[in-house]
């Protein structure tokens, strides 16, 4: 075994060696421009990027005229929403999403809120997820864009997106999914789930960091919006910028592969995180699973150890790579708000860890991380004057 384990596979992804070994070229001799279709250099970077395109639209079944890159799902989530705002602001003010989405969503719906935009923020159950039947009632004819992410990325569960998207698409109103967390791991068809805008992440599966899209339906209906960045019109002027071609070559190899091999890995990583859940279960008392037991992305389990401090039993065990969170939230030293949103409470967000499970792991990794946390959190509740109190009480 080769430590540390690298066992946060949610907060990003290494690049898959057969991704590396595509996009080398484009790192050395290929290096040409793809806007620079004068010479041999620009044309094969830019027939480089159209390929790549028309592998990542396939991937999602969209047509590849109906991507558009970017530097990562950040962006992309702030292109969606800044730019169906600014479009539609003569029709409405009113974008629905829910409390437990990215911050790369709750934050460009705080900067729209500052101007002039109204947001719904519609609750969600004990697993994080959204009734669909909440959203029908929450729309209004000043509604110009419902925004719900497919799986979280700290509990991953899976919200039902195909009701959601025919909800929207009833009620004509354009629907955009965060899709950061589910494109490669489950299967997502633009079409069947009637998206109309989604964002997505090379370096989530098995991509390079720094390079994105957004899906944008060109017909029914034709989705129109304000472009964010000005300069030289690429991307159909939605998006200027001189295109990352190492990382677009790169991301639609990623997609290719998991297109292959999503069915199979997808197994595998259930019965890696099932075991882990089970046994972790079984062996430590007062630990809890955050998120839907079933409908939940393949290789997330995120747990909470009563009485253990999570960066207390991360320091504990320094030889895997976990976290507690999501990797943006914990650069703020914020306990989870997706945790304490499904209503377990301060107490839960401070002792929950966030496993994320990917291609890479082996099941001599898994047993190795469930043997080592079930030692730290027996070990630190130990020391812990709470647990202690907990103890005595019970015996009285
Ligand atoms: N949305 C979700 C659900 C994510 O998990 C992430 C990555 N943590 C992002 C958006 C941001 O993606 P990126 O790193 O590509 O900007």
């Amino acid at each position: 075994m080769k430590f540390p384990i690298y066992i946060d596979n949610n907060s990003t992804t290494p690049i898959d060696p057969k991704v590396l070994e595509v996009m080398m070229p484009y790192l050395t001799d290929k290096f040409g421009n793809a806007a620079s279709k004068s010479h041999r250099f620009g044309i094969e970077a830019e027939a480089a990027v159209e390929h790549s395109r028309e592998q990542i639209a396939k991937f999602i079944n969209s047509e590849p005229g109906e991507i558009i890159f970017t530097s990562g799902a950040t962006e992309s989530n702030n292109l969606a929403l800044k730019g169906i705002a600014e479009m539609y602001s003569k029709k409405g003010n009113l974008i629905i999403t829910s409390p437990t989405e990215h911050k790369a969503i709750l934050d460009p719906c705080k900067y729209l809120e500052k101007h002039g935009f109204e947001v719904a923020y519609l609750k969600v159950d004990e697993y994080g997820s959204v009734n669909p039947e909440d959203l029908r009632n929450a729309i209004n004819d000043k509604t110009i864009l419902v925004s719900l992410m497919i799986a979280n990325n700290e509990i991953g569960t899976i919200n039902d997106i195909k009701e959601i998207g025919k909800i929207c698409k009833e009620k004509e109103v354009l629907f955009h999914t965060d899709g950061t967390q589910a494109v490669g791991k489950i299967p997502v068809n633009v079409n069947d789930m009637h998206i109309d805008l989604m964002s997505f992440s090379a370096h989530k599966l098995y991509g390079p960091k720094g390079i994105g899209a957004l899906f944008i339906r060109s017909k029914n209906p034709r989705v129109r919006l304000v472009e964010q960045i000005n300069g030289g019109g690429h991307e159909k002027g939605i998006r200027s910028g001189t295109l990352n071609v190492p990382g677009i070559v790169g991301f639609g190899k990623a997609c290719s592969i998991c297109s292959e091999i999503m069915e199979d890995e997808s197994k595998r990583l259930v019965f890696h995180r099932d075991r882990m859940i089970n046994r972790l279960l079984e062996n430590i008392d007062h630990c809890y699973l955050n998120g839907h037991p079933q409908k939940r992305i393949p290789g997330n389990l995120n747990m909470s150890f009563q009485f253990v401090d999570s960066e207390g039993l991360m320091m504990e065990v320094k030889e895997i790579a976990v976290s507690s969170g999501s990797a943006c939230t914990s650069a703020t030293l914020e306990t989870s708000y997706v945790i304490k949103a499904i209503g377990k409470g301060e107490e839960f967000a401070r002792s929950s860890i966030r496993f994320g499970l990917g291609r890479f792991n082996t099941l001599e990794e898994v047993d190795y991380v469930i043997d080592r946390i079930t030692i730290a959190v027996n070990k630190l509740r130990k020391q812990s004057p709470l647990y202690e109190l907990f103890l005595e009480d019970r015996k009285s």
